[in-house]
């Protein structure tokens, strides 16, 4: 029998709890931690979709990326029925389903997600930003130009679309970013990099900077690289585990009409 907290411990052998930021909120965060496990949906987000898909597919976890509660977002002052995240927490308890949730700590983690996302865009010998960890800083096998890298960053990580600026370098030596890392463009250029793949910037963000490559590919399409690596990851631990990956949950969030 395999329990939620035996889980969680795993999770954190690769992705420890101490290197998550200070604001954040991970681990097992829903649920009872004796409850064995035979199911275990992996997702993003845990949406209302996420919850719904789960008790259909009968999972008794949902490993997530994105905490469910208490984070910088998502601050529970109640759990009640006339809001989203009351409806998810209630749905769960409920059903008798658990979330354990891994963000910044898998963020940064060896083979977390900023690992998969330079790997997934061909930025070779990653290296972290800073002693936080955070992105990471690699160069492609050669240098090619804006034009090609573009197309590249959508095909590899199945965006539906991006927002960039051209600086007027071509692309070698890049920084990415899973999530919303904008508060990094200053840093990533000091270090050299002619390019940053990253999400969430702000206009001003595009506006007042000159010297680097910036491409903003989206929250989903720069994090969700990591779903298809919890769950293997899950799968050879517990290999008594059915491990699925959500279906409802798997595709860019944010539409563009052109
Ligand atoms: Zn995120």
């Amino acid at each position: 029998m395999t329990t939620v907290k035996e889980i969680e411990n795993s999770l954190f052998c690769w992705a420890p709890a101490t290197l998550a930021e200070e604001w954040d909120n991970v681990g097992h965060l829903v649920g009872d931690g004796k409850a064995a496990v035979h199911t275990v949906l992996v997702s993003l987000d845990i949406t209302e979709a996420v919850v719904k898909e789960a008790a259909e597919t009968g999972a008794d976890l949902i490993v997530s990326h994105h905490p469910v509660m208490n984070c910088t977002w998502h601050k529970v002052q109640h759990v009640r029925a006339d809001d989203s995240q009351g409806r998810i927490l209630m749905e769960m308890i409920r059903r008798g389903i658990s979330a354990i949730c891994m963000h910044t700590n898998l963020d940064a983690a060896k083979g977390g997600v900023n690992d998969v996302l330079a790997e997934k865009l061909g930025v070779e010998s990653p290296k972290p930003f800073n002693d936080e960890k955070i992105g990471r800083i690699g160069t492609l096998k050669c240098e090619i130009p804006l034009a090609d890298f573009l197309p590249y960053v959508i095909k590899s990580l199945g965006c539906n679309g991006l927002r960039y600026t051209d600086c007027g370098k071509p692309v070698h030596r890049v920084a990415v970013g899973g999530g919303a890392c904008g508060d990094y463009i200053a840093q990533v250029t000091a270090l050299g990099c002619d390019t940053f793949v990253t999400s969430d910037l702000r206009y001003h963000e595009f506006l007042d900077t000159k010297d680097i490559n910036l491409i903003d590919a989206g929250h989903f399409p720069t994090e969700n690289v990591i779903c298809p690596i919890l769950a293997q990851y899950l799968r050879e631990r517990f290999p008594a585990l059915t491990v699925l990956q959500s279906v409802s949950h798997n595709r860019e969030i944010i539409q563009y009409y052109k």
